[in-house]
């Protein structure tokens, strides 16, 4: 299928409907199976114009501070009660938590001293908000400390040896946060952890939060053990049970779309992209991996090599060494798998260039642009 055309100005991310909602009603399928309540991480995937689709499957969005508690409020749960938001930061300020009490459901501190600090003001303002804390539950196989919130020294959640009983007249719930593209068996040993550690507090609690990195929509992922294991735990405890993946939402769910400018010869072919592995695909460098390319191979693999290069002018702002079947030539368009979970969130205008448009792919096949960026978003943010 073309699922796009020659008229579309890149560089764009391409998010399809269709593709989206299978993750959803996937999605929707643990939910109903297991009684689990999913929410949606913004910190991965924040693309609003698909709320209206989204919202047809999740309960609500988990939100990191002011600004994503302010885009849930808006965009997904505007005048619904049936949507929550709930909103966790690593230490709330005073000059914002009066307004993240008005528009959150929940509010997740990260300590013991964060809580009492705010606790009573929060409620002042909003009696209904229910009040968690977030535990380390100090096990994690995160492949990467970057992406590990149990990792050595980690600043997230507090460890059974800083728990302070003192909580316990305040929270609803629990929350931990604990994997990073997972399959289930990680979560069970987390669990393993977590109720040896803590479950003498869940008496009383209304829920306890499973946090994110659940891989639930990769192909392979155990989701009947997954509906098990959160039907036993709510049995066991009686308490809900909620999840909030990011990367699951929108796992492979759309495309970067860029445009080769030029190709340049320095010992090898380098092909010059209309977009940056640093400002555009940071995981790429962070993580690092390498995102796959639509008709490529592994460098070698196929007759044509190339490394493929942002136009940022730093010197590693690379992408990779891919092979294809026939020479590159300006103009070529060069499709990204896999681009539309913490790519855009997490975009910079970094040497001034320009940010991807946002575009989706309806599910009756026709492209809306819904943002272009240009000059005003550099400025903008400078001074
Ligand atoms: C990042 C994050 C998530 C989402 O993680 P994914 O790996 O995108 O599923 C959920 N909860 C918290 C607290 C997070 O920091």
């Amino acid at each position: 299928m073309i699922f796009y055309d020659s008229s579309i100005k890149t560089p764009c991310y391409i998010c399809e409907e269709k593709l989206l909602r299978n993750n959803l009603e996937l999605l929707d399928y643990v939910q109903k199976q297991s009684g689990a309540k999913i929410i949606l991480a913004l910190k991965g995937f924040a693309m609003w114009s698909t709320f209206p689709l989204v919202k047809q499957y999740l309960k609500g969005c988990t939100a990191s501070g002011l600004h994503e508690a302010l885009l849930a409020r808006e965009e997904f749960a505007k005048d619904d009660k049936t949507k929550e938001v709930h909103t966790y930061s690593p230490a709330f300020k005073d000059e914002d938590i009066d307004e993240i009490a008005r528009i959150s459901d929940h509010i997740v501190f990260n300590s013991p001293k964060q809580l009492f600090r705010y606790c009573n003001r929060v409620k002042n303002i909003n009696p209904y908000v229910s009040i968690s804390l977030r535990i380390n539950p100090e096990v994690s196989s995160s492949p990467k400390d970057i992406y590990n919130p149990c990792g050595t020294y980690s600043r997230l959640g507090t460890t059974l040896a800083n728990f302070d009983e003192g909580v316990l007249e305040y929270i609803d719930g629990l929350n931990f946060h604990a994997l990073c593209e997972q399959n289930v068996d990680a979560l069970e040993e987390v669990l393993v952890a977590f109720k040896e550690n803590f479950s003498k507090y869940f008496k009383g609690l209304k829920y306890i939060n499973f946090g994110g990195g659940h891989h639930i929509t990769k192909k392979g992922y155990d989701i009947e053990k997954l509906i098990r294991i959160i039907k036993e735990f709510k049995a066991k405890y009686d308490v809900e049970v909620y999840l909030e993946p990011g990367e699951a939402v929108g796992w492979e769910t759309g495309v970067l779309v860029s445009t080769v400018l030029d190709i340049v010869h320095n010992g090898i072919d380098i092909a010059i992209l209309d977009t940056s592995a640093e400002a555009h695909m940071p995981d790429t460098l962070a993580m690092p991996y390498r995102a796959d390319v639509r008709g490529s191979g592994e460098a070698g693999e196929k007759k044509y090599n190339y490394r493929l290069g942002g136009n940022t002018c730093l010197a590693g702002d690379i992408m990779g060494d891919y092979s294809f079947d026939e020479p590159l030539k300006v103009g070529d368009k060069i499709i990204f798998e896999d681009q539309i979970h913490y790519t855009f969130v997490k975009n910079t205008t970094f040497n001034g260039i320009k940010l991807p448009s946002l575009v989706i792919l309806k599910e009756d096949n026709t492209l809306h642009v819904t943002k272009e960026f240009g000059y005003e978003e550099y400025k903008n943010r400078l001074s």
